[in-house]
């Protein structure tokens, strides 16, 4: 199978990137699919255009943290969106066939513009980045993206487009197919979904202080109001992060002992920094020791982007001659 998945460069990554897509990418890749994992530098201009500062530094952490995570630039194809240009060719050509009403349809349009109020998004580039995904998508003919369920409508337009696409040119470029994967829900400390914009996250690179101030600032279950009162880990905010990380003999103590009330939130916090140390302790130290090498990151991303340029170049050349282009 070839698999096409990508991230925008928002800096640091964090429990929740982990869980929700990076822990995935790490097992694809290891059951020998033909990956391609793209930093989509291109979308992050799509909403932060007025503020371009941070994007190489962005840039830069994202990619430490996927080597430090198990991404194997050996194995998967790792590359810099905007170093193939490819991508802007077919986001151009698909501009061309895609009607203006599937994009002003789809439902993140309307709420992300209000969420991310204080940013002028009524541009071009923001109603168009689902054109610019499916480009993405497209170049690489892949079969599967890994997707969550609330970017399913995003993936069915980007179907769509290549149906419209295939049946225009009579071409057989394949839709690529969803691979939703049940993926633990991991909440930030104040209990909203983890994310750098509440402040509410553990990145994957924050030190031990760092964890340990953030574990012990978690919200817990609300209905636990005292020391002696018992608990219930199915509505406490840390305990999804035990599931995912404490062993399961430790787990069961923590159940047990958290519903009759003889382990304090303190105590089982202090169980969790554990295991989050441990977690990390392998990421951090490769993470430190890719970081060393300055000229690393730069061989790592032009390698990805001549790979991924390969397979780009062929799959434009067919769509070009389709659209009677030379
Ligand atoms: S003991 Fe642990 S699982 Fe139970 S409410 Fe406290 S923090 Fe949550």
């Amino acid at each position: 199978m070839r698999i096409l998945s990508g991230m925008r460069p928002t800096g640091k990554l964090h429990l929740g990137n982990y869980f929700g897509a990076l822990a995935h990418w790490v097992k694809l890749q290891q059951q020998g699919e033909e990956c391609f994992f793209s930093i989509v530098d291109w979308h992050a201009l799509s909403s932060d255009y007025a503020d371009p500062t941070e994007l190489q530094s962005n840039i830069r952490e994202v990619l430490l943290d996927w080597l430090a995570v198990g991404l194997d630039p050996q194995r998967s194809t790792i590359f810099l969106q905007s170093q193939v240009k490819e991508h802007a060719e077919m986001y151009l050509l698909l501009s061309m066939i895609t009607p203006l009403g599937w994009l002003t349809r789809v439902p993140t349009y309307k709420e992300q513009q209000q969420e991310l109020q204080g940013k002028d998004l009524s541009t071009h580039g923001f109603l168009g980045y689902p054109v610019l995904q499916a480009a993405d998508i497209l170049l690489y003919q892949s079969d599967a993206v890994p997707v969550g369920e609330d970017q399913l409508p995003h993936l069915e337009l980007t179907r769509e487009i290549i149906r419209r696409l295939n049946g225009l040119y009579k071409l057989k470029l394949p839709e690529p197919k969803p691979l939703l994967t049940k993926t633990p829900k991991i909440n930030g400390t104040d209990g909203r979904k983890m994310s750098k914009s509440y402040n509410n996250a553990i990145y994957l690179a924050d030190s031990k202080a760092q964890i340990d101030k953030a574990v012990m600032e978690m919200v817990t279950d609300p209905a636990r109001k005292r020391r002696s009162d018992p608990g219930e880990p199915d509505n406490c905010n840390l305990f999804p992060l035990h599931r995912v990380m404490t062993d399961s003999n430790t787990r069961d103590e923590i159940v047990s002992g958290c519903r009759s009330a003889q382990l304090g939130c303190v105590d089982c916090k202090k169980l969790l920094t554990t295991s989050i140390h441990n977690f990390l302790e392998p990421i951090q130290k490769k993470r430190q020791t890719t970081a060393k090498d300055a000229g690393y990151l730069d061989r790592v991303l032009a390698d990805g982007a001549e790979k991924a340029r390969r397979v780009a170049a062929s799959t434009i050349d067919q769509i070009r001659k389709a659209m009677n282009l030379k």
